[in-house]
């Protein structure tokens, strides 16, 4: 397909740690954005249904045919994409899932079999290490760690990254090759928290990426950029997920039009991306979300 979205098909599941699962896909047509950690869309069969059904663009916007179920759609990272070798070789993209309770990917990915179908959409990235940052700092949660894999893996010789992966236990370290060198630390529940880690580290010559937890991400977002008043080119912060998302969607959508409305004004003042994402943050902060 050419219009950014991809049918993909299971080709094999295994377990990476206990509380990963990695999904193989075959795809055709899709093409790296080229970021480590570039993410895409996924989107699942409605209930009842056996395969999702993809939307056509439309200028630009996804319109679905009427009368079909939808599809669930969620983020997920390419963890690893490899074009296909041969005339009969598919294009290969393994994503990995981290196992949790209820929602839709994560049960998905646990009985995941071959020949499922999901669907894919075209993906992007935020990793953009300026070549003058002499040492990147990389922090995440489970959610984060395929990210965090392709940027250790995708270190150019002679960089380094200094690493704090947030995982549930020692069995779910992983090992990743690289030709940079990245000192990995790995935390436990119990251990400091990525804000915290972020704090004890001196950044003003690096290159911070972080990606997880939204609330834990808020906050870091806010001390780079506000404490320490770090160039918007020296940071990604990524909130990937939140726990209770349910009760936090119920609560976000009461004060969605305010939250909006506020973005819009600083928008309309030609605020860039920045400026209207302190705005977001300052109205959820506000509204206690
Ligand atoms: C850019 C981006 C890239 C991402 N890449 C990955 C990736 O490669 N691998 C990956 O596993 N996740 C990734 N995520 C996070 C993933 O999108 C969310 O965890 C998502 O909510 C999972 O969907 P679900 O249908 O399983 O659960 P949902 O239906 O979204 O949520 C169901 C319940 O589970 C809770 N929940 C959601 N995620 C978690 C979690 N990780 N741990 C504990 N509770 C949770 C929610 O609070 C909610 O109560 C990424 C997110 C973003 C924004």
């Amino acid at each position: 397909m050419s219009n950014g979205l991809f049918p993909a098909e299971v080709i094999g599941t295994r377990h990476v740690t206990p509380l990963m699962i990695r999904v193989t896909l075959g795809l055709d047509g899709y093409v790296s954005s080229g970021a480590a950690d570039e993410y895409f869309k996924m989107f699942f069969p409605a209930e009842g249904q056996r395969e999702p059904v993809l939307p056509e663009v439309v200028e630009g916007r996804w319109v679905y045919p009427e009368g079909v179920p939808e599809p669930v759609l969620r983020t997920y990272t390419v963890r690893r994409f490899t074009p296909g070798t041969g005339e009969m070789d598919v294009d290969t993209m393994d994503v990995d899932f981290v196992v949790h309770e209820g929602g839709v990917a994560a049960p998905w990915a646990m009985r995941a079999r071959p020949g499922d179908r999901v669907g894919v959409s075209a993906a992007h990235g935020l990793h953009r290490p300026p070549r003058e940052a002499s040492w990147q700092l990389i922090v995440g949660d489970a959610t984060a760690l395929p990210a965090i894999g392709r940027i250790v893996e995708e270190l150019p010789a002679g960089t380094s990254a200094t690493v704090y992966a947030q995982v549930a236990g020692p069995a779910e370290r992983q090992e990743f090759d690289t030709r940079g060198q990245a000192d990995i630390t790995w935390l436990y529940p119990g251990d400091i928290g990525l804000p915290e880690v972020v704090r004890r580290h001196d950044v003003r010559d690096a290159y911070v990426w972080a990606a997880g937890e939204a609330a834990a991400m808020r906050a870091i977002r806010k001390y780079l950029r506000h404490d320490l008043r770090l160039p918007a080119d020296g940071f990604a912060t990524l909130g990937y997920w939140r726990p209770a998302a349910e009760e936090w969607q119920r609560r976000f959508e009461q004060v969605a039009p305010d939250v909006r409305a506020r973005v819009a004004v600083t928008r309309e003042r030609g605020g860039d991306t920045e400026q209207c994402q302190d705005e977001f943050d300052a109205a959820l902060e506000a509204a206690g979300l």
